[in-house]
């Protein structure tokens, strides 16, 4: 079998770890890959939709697995099936479940999926209007894509008013603030579940914890993820029915009335308040760094799982009954300004815990920081206190300059 996995993160050097003791697996392309990646198999550079597809014709790929959205935005998929290439994730159609958050509440509100209370607006004067009415905090959102971006808290009605003149007329993430969601505000903490689709059914996996915030204690802004831990200790069997009866089931029969059936990954944003859990988001793929967690405990064969899926049969998912902590190293100033290019020494040292490159490219025999999220080290153990100290005892040998971490990943 000749695999193709599409993205350059640190979620992509996880799926292929999780993939490279597969036997039947001959060998591994990436587009455009980590240095990970290049590791296990062959990075390559074609990078758009056509170029990929060529590439998969003319290397005779058997299966292609798509890591980030905008190829699934972009219509991968769509592409893929009309040359009858197998491939794992959502067409165009569905991707929009990520890619419009005004189409993803309005599917929400229209199957009694459980999420926060909201509004979407197509006219300036009409959100103003309504935030003029409301009580805050209020959460505005771009609709479409802004890299994580377009998502504002607003604590006063000056804050609202601002923020929707910025998406909406100065248009600061462009189309992606044509439309916007402005929806209430829910207090609680935060899960993600990832579940397999076989096109008409969905499997999930164990809940994870991500930590979105730059510094210790959740304070600072906003990342892509400082780190991650499965199973999440929060997230209890309770707070799991209460999802599978009215969050997952109404997804998949939303997605069945609609005639979509996809077959690959559907990720639910959760928030878990008072009143039980709500859905905030979809994304129509794995998350990072929850996939760095999540493959290690995952007793299947990831290659099983994923053409079971495809030819839609039912799986059977099994996690062994073990923690996984993840911790992202990251490059001074980020998510801000940063600074690269700083070689990462001592990974020999590293003893207990896989290091997985994102944000690093490797110039001759040595490994520099490239990105804002350099490298994940992932480990496993019995009890999260026995992985952490894995990760921490690694992620100590392991130095570049200007680098930094969170100290709280998996204390708890
Ligand atoms: P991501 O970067 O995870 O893809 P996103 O930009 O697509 O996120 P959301 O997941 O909808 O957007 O929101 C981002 C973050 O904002 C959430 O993880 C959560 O912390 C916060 N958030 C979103 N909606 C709400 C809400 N209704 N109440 C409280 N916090 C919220």
């Amino acid at each position: 079998m000749r695999i193709l996995i599409v993205g350059n993160g640190g979620r992509e050097s996880a799926i292929a770890m999780k993939l490279k003791n597969d036997k039947r697996i001959s060998k591994m392309y990436f587009a455009k890959g980590t240095v990970t990646t290049a590791q296990l198999g062959q990075n390559v550079y074609e990078d758009s939709v056509i170029d990929l597809r060529d590439f998969a014709i003319k290397e005779r790929i058997d299966l292609t697995i798509v890591g980030p959205e905008a190829p699934l935005v972009d219509g991968i998929v769509d592409e893929f099936k009309k040359h009858n290439l197998a491939i794992f994730g959502p067409e165009k159609r569905a991707a929009e479940l990520e890619g419009s958050k005004a189409f993803s509440k309005k599917f929400m509100q229209s199957y009694n999926i459980k999420t926060a209370k909201a509004v979407v607006f197509d006219a300036y004067q009409d959100a103003i209007d309504y935030v003029r009415k409301e009580k805050f905090p209020l959460v505005i959102k771009a609709s479409g894509l802004a890299g994580g971006k377009g998502v504002v808290i607003a604590e006063s009605l000056e804050e609202a008013e601002s923020t929707i003149h910025k998406f909406m007329i100065q248009r600061i993430y462009g189309d992606a603030g044509i439309q916007l969601v402005i929806e209430e505000y829910l207090k609680g903490f935060e899960a993600s579940v990832i579940a397999f689709s076989n096109g008409t059914k969905l499997f999930p996996c164990i809940a994870a914890k991500d930590y979105k915030k730059a510094g210790n204690g959740d304070k600072g802004p906003n990342t892509g993820g400082m780190g991650s831990v499965a199973p999440s200790p929060e997230f209890t069997a309770e707070h799991f029915r209460d999802f599978e009866e009215n969050i997952m089931n109404p997804t998949l029969s939303g997605l069945n009335k609609q005639n979509i059936h996809f077959k690959g990954f559907i990720f639910f944003g959760l928030m878990v308040t008072e009143k039980g859990t709500f859905l905030l988001e979809y994304n129509m793929r794995m998350g990072d760094p929850e996939t760095q967690v999540i493959l290690p405990l995952l007793e299947n064969e990831l290659f099983d799982v994923i053409t079971d899926c495809i030819e839609g049969k039912e799986v059977e998912l099994r996690f062994k009954n073990e923690k996984a902590v993840c911790l992202v190293m990251c490059s001074g100033g980020y998510p801000r300004k940063i600074e690269t290019g700083y070689e990462i020494r001592n990974l020999e040292k590293v003893k207990h815990s896989d290091v997985l490159f994102a944000g690093a490219r490797q110039v001759g025999d040595r490994i520099l920081t490239s990105g804002g999220r350099v490298l994940s080290v992932v480990a496993t153990g019995d009890s999260y206190e026995d992985a952490r100290k894995k990760v921490y005892e690694d992620a100590k040998s392991i130095s570049f300059d200007y680098e930094f971490y969170r100290e709280d990943i998996g204390k708890f």
